[in-house]
């Protein structure tokens, strides 16, 4: 990858009056950004986004999309219905979904495919949890969850964006190290490569308390190719000081 790709995660925050706020100073601190910069956003504000990121190169995505197509399923949210929104990108098996709404690596990679079908790029999630790193299945988890994204999904596996986010470092201010989250970016640009020759132009981003920081020695990592950020996401100084360092 060249371009690096930074993403911020809103969850569950924001508002209409904070929202403007918080693009405004985003958008305007892009002018001397070289990587590509996203926003996911509540779904409910995506209009606001098409509304005021649309001229400038913000891109913006979803945090979910329903992994069925259309039809009785109240409260869900297509991925053609995102797509009239201007949604580039929709996160996919975030570990707050997997936890809390009992998301499969079945379902996650039905909503990886959904989202492609309809033109969106999935950032699909992976992680382990810390019970899972210490006893030594990470690399089993982060493959399993891989796998069933690349067995549904065939040859457009290389249209997809893959976050590592070791769950014991999401919002916990434990952000994983350099080498340790190198090792589990090339195992997984491995498992890629035996899946399709356009491996090397998936984006491998890492996700977990990445900071200003931190930022820029995790993005040195070969197999780094950007972030997924939450809570350094809702300030615009943190969240242009981590796109800075990725612009290097
Ligand atoms: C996330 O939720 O995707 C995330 C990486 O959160 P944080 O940066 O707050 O750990």
């Amino acid at each position: 990858m060249s371009d690096k790709l930074i993403v911020g995660n809103w969850k569950m925050n924001g508002g209409l009056a904070a929202n403007q706020d918080l693009l405004h100073a985003v958008m305007a601190g892009l002018s001397g950004a070289s990587c590509s910069v996203a926003v996911c956003a509540p779904a409910l504000y995506l209009p606001q986004l098409q509304q005021l990121a649309a001229q400038s190169a913000l891109r913006w995505g979803a945090q979910d999309v329903s992994a069925h197509e259309q039809g009785a399923f109240t409260g869900e949210l297509s991925a053609a219905m995102l797509r009239e929104f201007g949604v580039r990108y929709a996160i996919v098996g975030h570990s707050e979904r997997r936890q809390y709404h009992g998301e499969t690596d079945t379902v996650v990679a039905t909503k990886a495919q959904r989202a492609l079908a309809a033109g969106i790029t999935p950032i699909v999630c992976v992680g382990e949890t810390l019970a899972e790193r210490e006893a030594g299945h990470t690399e089993e988890v982060v493959k399993r969850q891989l796998a069933a994204v690349i067995h549904t999904n065939g040859h457009c596996i290389s249209e997809i964006v893959v976050a590592y986010e070791p769950v014991w470092a999401i919002g916990t201010g434990k952000t994983a190290s350099p080498e340790q989250a190198q090792q589990v970016h090339a195992l997984l640009r491995a498992q890629l490569k035996a899946a399709t020759a356009q491996a090397q132009r998936i984006a491998l981003l890492y996700g977990g308390s990445m900071n200003a920081a931190d930022a820029a020695s995790l993005l040195a990592q070969t197999d780094i190719d950007g972030g997924l950020i939450g809570g350094a996401s809702l300030k615009a100084a943190d969240f242009l000081s981590i796109v800075a360092a990725a612009s290097h």
